[in-house]
């Protein structure tokens, strides 16, 4: 039987920056090529998820006014996704919507945007917005393997005891420009700040995404080797840059 993945994307009206959408081009190509059926779903605010089919959720980033817009309609969702992330659903989080799997995000005027609280972290906004390219050993692998990405935020994340890191920051700020983690993991939740497109020059983060999405229905996850000299020259180019370039901190403060 052909191996099939649902993805459904959650808010890409209001959810994708800085080419978060490439994400799910990744997802899909990765999976065709290896003859992985792919069908793509989008969820706005209202419409419905039948968690029963989905088998991967995806979410891109968003600034505060949009965060605040689908924080409601996420709530909403809240029990039948725990549900569905307890017994191994992946979730692939970018930014404003990894900010939205912790308990809140406060905005700069004292105003709480609450979270799924699925993952024990919490965000608040600092007066400056961390920004550039980010260099990330991540210790999904052993041994670890790189991630690069684009990060823009003015949240800074901080990552409750249970809760471990999707890396450690090499190059730029990651969760909050502090304790060097960025990202966080639960089960088969990853939320990052690193926005890119992150996947199409990170493939093994795509590859474990298929994976656990295979997994979690029980289909075989065995993912044939691709040739990703594309893949691998882009991601040497984005650690060029990332170590070529200054990584700024640009004050919000009016
Ligand atoms: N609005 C959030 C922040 O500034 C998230 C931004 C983003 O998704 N890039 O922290």
């Amino acid at each position: 039987m052909q191996r099939h993945i649902n993805i459904y994307h959650l808010y890409p009206a209001h959810l994708n920056l800085y080419g978060d959408r490439g994400n799910l081009v990744a997802l899909q190509k990765r999976a065709q090529w290896r003859g992985i059926k792919v069908n793509i779903i989008p969820v706005e605010p209202g419409s419905k998820i039948i968690f029963a089919k989905c088998d991967l959720l995806f979410m891109g980033g968003g600034q505060d006014s949009d965060q605040k817009l689908v924080a409601a309609d996420l709530k909403n969702r809240s029990v039948e996704m725990k549900k569905a992330v307890e017994e191994g659903m992946a979730i692939f989080a970018v930014c404003g919507s990894y900010q939205l799997m912790g308990h809140y995000y406060r905005l700069q005027n004292g105003e709480k945007i609450g979270g799924l609280g699925f993952v024990d972290l919490f965000t608040e906004a600092g007066d400056e917005r961390l920004i550039g390219n980010a260099i990330v050993e991540c210790m999904l692998w052993s041994p670890s393997k790189t991630l690069v990405g684009f990060e823009n935020h003015g949240g800074k994340t901080f990552l409750g005891p249970s809760v471990q890191p999707l890396g450690k920051v090499v190059t730029g700020f990651g969760n909050n420009g502090q304790d060097k983690k960025e990202g966080a993991v639960y089960k088969n939740v990853i939320g990052t700040y690193l926005h890119g497109s992150l996947l199409p020059k990170n493939p093994w983060l795509t590859d474990y995404l298929l994976q656990k999405s295979l997994e979690y229905r029980s289909q075989d996850s065995n993912l044939e080797d691709l040739d990703d000299s594309i893949e691998t020259g882009a991601h040497q180019e984005a650690i060029r840059l990332a170590q070529s370039r200054r990584h700024k901190r640009q004050s919000t403060r009016v």
